[in-house]
């Protein structure tokens, strides 16, 4: 899983459990290698995990306890890259390219550049080598099959093995650049011994409706869903997080796969009580998350709320999401509403734009719209977490403007003078409600922000709507103030589950 430094001429590891898995690259190639221990983003799924007994060898050679969220197993936290881009293991000593604590390095770096992962279906362990090594992807087959064949021999110890049913996230998920080499069927049937037996599958594009007819039956999601009852709003952040589903007792459960492990990403899905497929979901994140406090169900409506908690579950809320009348937003009659008519009025009077409905032509006019206002938003200085947001939602920018028909999306654009100044893209959540998904527009262009959001939600509300969710605000003090403007009717609880500390 990790992206270790390693050298063969370094000392032999003091520990049993890897004393004979030897090294396939030699030091002198990594040693000029700028790959390996440094990772692009603080968050990495790639940062190597780290078992309880490793934890304290680390900290005994020296490295910071607060680099281990969990000293039972956790994967170690990145520090700042100081002089380049990304981050560093807090282990790795860029002056001198090499791991400070070599000879107690976890398991998941003495593996390198052969990795552990599960198939895609996460059916299977698999061995193979991962292709950002460049001295692998020069070696020819014949030297990578013969060290492949004495690691998996060493993996498939019973020793191992016992460490690996201990610690299941030191098995990766499934990479598209890790070349297969072949698979681990102790490793996969110790896994499974005690374990609930679930099919998980890819979340894919042939998904929505199966998606959308679950949450459609799901009578905790309806009258009012929250935005996040909509296939699209998890699948344009794909670049982010890996998605799968999983039938658990007749409900369809949505999983992503994060840096740290799994969560459900919308409360189990389908008719009947939640208390069973709960349950059975919580078992499933356990047994891939081990202790990690990933392990959660975002997204819960206040309709399930009750259940939950009779259940024995621990109820949180986090931000709500925003519900507008749709009259009140088309009309922006009242001096509630001044300030945003005026804004309209304002951009109507110096720039008289006309909103259309998106087509697929304007994309590329759109993602460069796209990169402007990112701009614009920089020099308007921004706090780090709004930043991040800001480099996520490229991506799902992309994804959206992209495939917005197959994703069921409606979108509109304003035109000055021919020149696309804004755009707009949302779903309908039901029949009444109509969720609006993203909206960039020209900050130099006062009111284009302000035009399109009225003039695309008078489109919604002609074909039917009755509400309009605009999500919730990220915990951003300037957009909660942006959605406030507007005058909700009603903030639509939203809730986090997690088990009761054992
Ligand atoms: S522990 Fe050592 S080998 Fe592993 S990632 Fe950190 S610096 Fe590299």
């Amino acid at each position: 899983m990790a992206s270790p430094f390693v050298h063969a001429s370094a000392a032999v590891p003091s520990r049993t459990v890897g004393q004979s898995l030897l090294q396939i690259v030699p030091s002198t190639a990594c040693l000029h290698c700028d790959i390996c221990c440094r990772f692009p983003e603080a968050d990495s799924f790639l940062r190597p995990f780290f078992t309880a007994d490793e934890i304290r060898s680390a900290v005994r050679a020296g490295v910071a306890s607060e680099m281990f969220p969990d000293a039972e197993g956790t994967q170690i936290e990145l520090v700042p890259n100081p002089s380049g881009e990304g981050c560093l293991c807090p282990a790795f000593d860029p002056a001198t390219s090499q791991c400070r604590m070599y000879d107690v390095r976890p398991l998941d770096c003495r593996l390198y550049p052969f990795a552990l992962m599960w198939d895609a279906s996460h059916t299977e362990v698999l061995l193979g080598w991962d292709t950002k090594c460049p001295y692998m992807r020069d070696l020819s087959s014949a030297p990578i099959e013969q060290a492949a064949e004495g690691t998996a021999r060493w993996i498939e110890e019973d020793a191992t093995l016992e460490i690996l049913a201990r610690y299941p996230r030191l098995i990766g998920r499934f990479q598209d650049d890790v070349m297969v080499l072949r698979p681990l069927t102790r490793v996969t049937e110790r896994l499974r011994q005690g374990r609930l037996p679930v099919r998980m599958q890819p979340l894919t594009i042939a998904d929505r409706r199966r998606l959308e007819s679950a949450l459609a039956e799901s009578s905790g999601v309806q009258p009012l869903p929250l935005a996040a009852a909509s296939f699209v709003f998890h699948y344009i952040w794909r670049h982010r997080l890996t998605y799968a589903w999983a039938d658990l007792h007749g409900h369809l459960c949505l999983f992503a796969d994060s840096p740290d492990g799994i969560f459900m990403v919308l409360p189990p899905l389908g008719t009947g009580p939640l208390v069973e497929p709960v349950a059975a979901a919580f078992r499933v994140m356990r047994e891939r998350n081990g202790a990690s406090s990933v392990t959660r169900i975002d997204n819960v409506p206040e309709a399930s709320v009750a259940e939950l908690r009779a259940g024995g579950y621990v109820v949180t809320a986090r931000e709500p999401d925003y519900l507008y009348a749709a009259a009140d937003l088309v009309e922006l009659a009242g001096d509630a509403y001044r300030s945003p008519r005026a804004a309209c009025n304002r951009f109507v009077r110096e720039h008289g734009g006309v909103c259309e409905p998106y087509d697929l032509r304007d994309r590329p006019a759109c993602l460069s719209l796209f990169r402007e206002w990112s701009e614009q938003k920089e020099r308007a200085g921004k706090d780090d977490w709004a930043k991040v947001l800001l480099e996520d939602a490229a991506g799902a920018h992309e994804a959206a403007l992209s495939a917005y028909d197959e994703l069921g999306l409606t979108g509109a654009v304003v035109r000055v003078q021919g020149r696309i100044r804004a755009y707009t893209m949302g779903v309908w959540l039901n029949q009444s409600v109509f969720c609006v998904l993203l909206e960039v527009a020209d900050r130099d262009m006062v009111g284009a922000g302000a035009f399109i959001f009225r003039e695309f939600c008078r489109q919604a509300r002609d074909k039917g709507a009755c509400w309009i969710n605009t999500m919730d605000d990220s915990g951003l003090p300037s957009l909660a103030r942006a959605k406030h403007w507007y005058r909700p009717a009603r903030l639509l609880a939203n809730y986090t589950v997690t088990e009761p500390r054992r």
